[in-house]
C-alpha cells in the first residue's frame, strides 16, 4: 500500500478537498465516464510512485494523463490536424491521444514511463473536469483498483478494492464502464492500441479513413510505432557487481557506480531515479551501462521488469 495512502482515509466531501490532496501529492480516485481513476499530480515523480504502490502494479505501463481541456493537453503534446481533428470531435470523451510528447514539459517520466510520446485524455464527467481545473494540473489517472483486479465503476467498488486506504471523490456510477478507446496519432496513420468505449467505426466515420490494428495490420511493420518500450542506446547487463572495461554502471545501495539509483537502497528513491539516470548515461555516448541488483520486493519488480524490457535484445 502506498507511503502516501493513510491507513484509512478520510473521503474528500468536495472537488476542493480532493484538489488539496492532489496539490499535496497525495492520491484521490475520483470518477470519471468511462472507470474510476486513481489521480496524482502527472507532473510531481513521488505522487505518481503511488499510484504504483497503491496498485502493487508489477510494471511501469506509461499511464494516461487526464486534462480538462483541449487547451491543457496542447500544452504537452505536438497536436497535428488530425489528432485536433479528433480531440474536438470527441473531447470530454472516453478517447485517448497517443500522442509526440512536447519537449521541456514538466511531466514526470515515469508517468511516461520514460517514453517520447503521451497519451492524454479529456474525460466526459463534470466533477472530473472540475478537479483537474482546480488543481490546474493533468493528473495520470490508470483505472483505480489493485493490479489485477476489476475496474471500478462505483466509488464503494473503488473503497473495497482499496480496503477504504485511498481518499475516493464519490461521483456515482460511471456510465460507461469500460475503458477508453486509446489511439495512436503517428503522422497520417491512426493505430487502435486499445479497444474501448468509442468505438473504430465511429472514428473511421470521422476523418474518413482505416484505423488500423496492430494485431491483424501487416502494414504496421516500423519498429517504435507499437507500444514502444523505453530503450537506451547503451547495451544494458544486469545484476552487475561492478563495471567492465568500458561500461558504465549504475549503482544501488552498497554497490557503487558511476551515479547511484540510491545510496540507502530505497527502492521508492531509485525508481524515481531510473529515467533519469539511465538516460544521463546514455547520453555520455558511452556503449554499454551495467546496472546493480535491485531486490524484487515492492517497486522493486517494476524496476525489474522496466529494466530486463531496457536489456531485451533489439530487433
Ligand atoms: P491504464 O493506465 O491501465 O488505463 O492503461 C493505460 C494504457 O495506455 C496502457 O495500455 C498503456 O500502455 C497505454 N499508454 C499510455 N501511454 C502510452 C504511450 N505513450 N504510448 C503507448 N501507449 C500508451
Ligand atoms: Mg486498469
Amino acid at each position: 500500500m502506498s507511503l502516501n495512502a493513510p491507513a484509512s482515509a478520510i473521503d474528500p466531501k468536495t472537488v476542493e478537498d480532493a484538489a488539496a490532496l492532489l496539490r499535496a501529492g497525495q492520491l484521490c480516485a475520483f470518477p470519471t465516464e468511462t472507470v474510476y481513476g486513481l489521480g496524482a499530480d502527472a507532473t510531481d515523480s513521488d505522487a505518481v510512485l503511488s499510484i504504483y504502490e497503491a496498485k502493487g502494479r508489477p510494471r511501469f505501463n506509461p499511464l494516461i494523463i487526464h486534462c480538462s481541456d483541449l487547451a491543457m493537453a496542447e500544452t504537452l503534446a505536438e497536436f497535428s490536424p488530425l489528432a485536433r481533428t479528433l480531440a474536438k470531435a470527441f473531447w470530454p470523451g472516453p478517447l485517448t491521444l497517443v500522442l509526440p510528447k512536447r519537449t521541456g514539459v514538466a511531466l514526470s517520466d515515469i508517468t511516461t514511463a520514460g517514453l517520447s510520446s503521451v497519451a492524454l485524455r479529456v474525460p466526459a464527467h463534470p466533477l472530473a473536469l472540475e478537479l483537474i481545473a482546480v488543481v490546474g494540473k493533468p493528473l495520470a489517472a490508470p483505472s483505480a483498483n489493485p493490479s489485477g483486479r476489476l475496474s471500478p465503476t462505483s466509488a464503494s467498488q473503488v473503497r473495497l478494492g482499496f480496503a477504504g486506504r485511498v481518499p475516493v471523490l464519490d461521483g456515482g456510477p460511471c456510465s460507461a464502464g469500460v475503458e477508453s478507446t486509446i489511439i495512436s496519432v503517428a503522422g497520417d496513420t491512426l493505430t487502435q492500441l486499445r479497444a474501448g468505449a468509442l468505438s473504430r467505426e465511429e472514428i473511421e466515420a470521422l476523418v474518413g479513413q482505416q484505423v488500423l490494428d496492430p494485431a491483424k495490420d501487416a502494414a504496421i511493420t516500423a519498429p517504435g510505432m507499437l507500444l514502444s518500450h523505453y530503450a537506451p542506446n547503451a547495451l544494458i547487463r544486469l545484476n552487475a557487481d561492478a563495471a567492465n572495461p568500458g561500461e558504465a554502471m549504475l549503482g544501488f545501495g552498497k554497490v557503487s557506480g558511476t551515479i547511484n539509483l540510491s545510496p540507502s537502497g530505497d527502492l521508492h528513491e531509485a525508481a524515481r531515479n531510473l529515467f533519469a539516470m539511465l538516460n544521463q548515461l546514455d547520453e555520455t555516448g558511452i556503449r554499454a551501462i551495467a546496472v546493480a541488483p535491485i531486490p524484487l520486493d515492492g517497486l522493486g519488480e517494476a524496476i525489474n521488469d522496466r529494466l530486463e524490457r531496457a536489456a531485451a535484445p533489439r530487433g
